[in-house]
């Protein structure tokens, strides 16, 4: 097996495991094949020179870890303005919220180009490349600008929006193009691969050579759909363990009398949850029953803070949370316990198992892992019921949850009932169908489908 090369913006330590994403992920292959990983140190230098960074490199047991430093400038324009402010909104259709003025494309280019100067005298002949996320588009086509020739696979952890959403970025054509410096493409969904495909063909101007092969700009590459996982045995280990068992018999006994609803995200636009919580009012006002027997868990991690639309959506949550309280709480009940705060991932299945409804109700998701991680952790005597947004990348594999469509606030709170007064044995039919679909479809089972692939890939 051919080294692997891992880049990505953040580099995690694979012997850590529990740091749970991509570091679990990859962990085995790099392990295995005493390979790299490489991306920004997370270090930002104040008066640093832009396009300029210290490489820092560690041993990570067999792996080897190599960052380098983003000088403020870089940080600002690469990271939070191009990579935060213009793409994350646009690959989550949020064209509204996209700031394409600000000229933080040369950043963005500028970082990419370090990136690959940097990289390309680590790299041996025989490496096999996979680089990650909306952050590292070009890094294959400035790889090839330097004379690198090895395999290098793409894969994009965000949605990718139809063709006239992409239309709107103003760079979007050399971005596209960008993409046929890769021999594999790997999308989350089939939805986003159509989305690929009908870029190519309407704005490209290329024809497919067949479902999965694109020829423009000269290259060809493969795309295809690698939905990801999560390490189940980790997680499910997890649930089982001590931390997650005291979270559990705490919130149960602190909830007796009551039943959970659950939201767990990071605080981001993409996420619904403003609409979430107004589809548990609308719930409160439609079906008086649940008035002082239902209470709303929303953590909500803190994520880019510095960014104005966290700091809009944030204040949007505290008003709407404090209203409902106000509104329905009495002196023995709080509808909604809303927490801004991250919650230790070891403390997270206790939670999810004490949870009569999760709800993962994202306006647009590229995966959503905390569905996938609420069935793992739930009782399979007794499971709990998962509410799931039709516009999530899970949904597209996970049918026998409840699928939502999150801006119905209406029919949103009618599905939230149902899955209150589901009885018990089509809760365990359809939870038994998930965590089938779970396990099958682990993260193991994606890192070894993408890497079959970009070893087939090109011939
Ligand atoms: N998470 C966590 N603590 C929190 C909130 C989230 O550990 O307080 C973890 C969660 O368990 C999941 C990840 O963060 O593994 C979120 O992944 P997801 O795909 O759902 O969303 P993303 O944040 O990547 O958009």
């Amino acid at each position: 097996m051919s080294r692997l090369v891992v880049v990505s913006n953040r580099v995690a330590d694979p012997r850590k495991v529990a740091a749970g994403g991509l570091a679990v992920a990859l962990a085995e292959t790099l392990n295995e094949t005493g390979g790299l990983w490489f991306g920004w140190s997370g270090n930002i230098v104040e008066g640093g020179t832009p396009g300029e960074g210290e490489l820092h490199t560690q041993q990570a047991g067999p792996a080897t870890l190599a960052t380098v430093d983003l000088s403020r400038e870089d940080h600002d324009s690469y990271y939070q303005g191009y990579s935060n402010g213009v793409l994350w909104p646009v690959f989550h259709y949020r064209v509204d919220l996209a700031d394409f003025d600000a000229g933080y494309i040369a950043g963005y280019r500028r970082v990419n180009q370090m990136f690959a100067r940097k990289l390309l005298p680590l790299l041996k002949d025989s490496d096999t490349i996979w680089v990650h996320d909306y952050h590292l588009i070009p890094l294959a086509a400035e790889l090839r600008a330097m004379g690198c020739r090895q395999k290098i696979g793409f894969f994009l952890h965000t949605p990718l929006p139809p063709p006239l959403l992409l239309a709107t970025i103003p760079q979007q054509d050399w971005l596209m193009r960008a993409l046929f410096a890769y021999d594999l493409v790997g999308f989350q969904s089939e939805v986003d691969l159509s989305h690929f495909a009908r870029y190519v063909e309407t704005e490209a101007g290329a024809q497919p050579l067949d479902r999965h092969r694109f020829r423009a700009f000269g290259s060809t590459l493969e795309a295809r759909a690698f939905p990801i996982g999560i390490d189940v045995d980790e997680f499910a280990a997890l649930t089982h363990a001590q931390e997650a068992r005291d979270t559990y018999a705490s919130t149960r006994e602190e909830y007796k009398r009551r039943r959970l609803l659950m939201g767990v995200d990071r605080l981001d636009y993409s996420k619904g949850i403003p609409h979430r919580v107004r589809a548990f009012r609308e719930l409160l006002a439609q079906y008086p029953e649940n008035r002082h027997s239902a209470t709303l868990i929303q953590i909500a991690s803190p994520s880019r803070e510095s960014v104005d639309a966290y700091a809009d959506i944030r204040r949007e949550l505290e008003h709407l949370c404090g209203s409902i309280n106000g509104d329905y709480g009495d002196l023995d009940w709080m509808p909604v316990r809303y927490i801004h705060r991250t919650i230790a991932r070891k403390r997270l299945p206790g939670l999810y198992r004490a949870t009569q409804v999760g709800l993962v109700t994202p306006l647009r998701d590229g995966m959503n892992l905390v569905a996938k991680e609420f069935i793992v952790a739930q009782d399979p005597a007794d499971p709990g019921v998962l509410v799931l947004s039709r516009f999530a990348g899970a949904a597209e594999r996970l049918k026998e949850a409840l699928l939502v469509n999150p801006y119905d606030t209406h029919g949103t709170a009618q599905v939230i009932q149902q899955a209150l007064q589901m009885p018990r044995e089509e809760r365990q039919q359809r939870h038994q169908k998930l965590l089938q679909r779970v396990r099958d479809e682990d993260v193991h089972w994606w890192r070894r489908s993408f890497l079959q692939a970009l070893a087939a890939a090109g011939g």
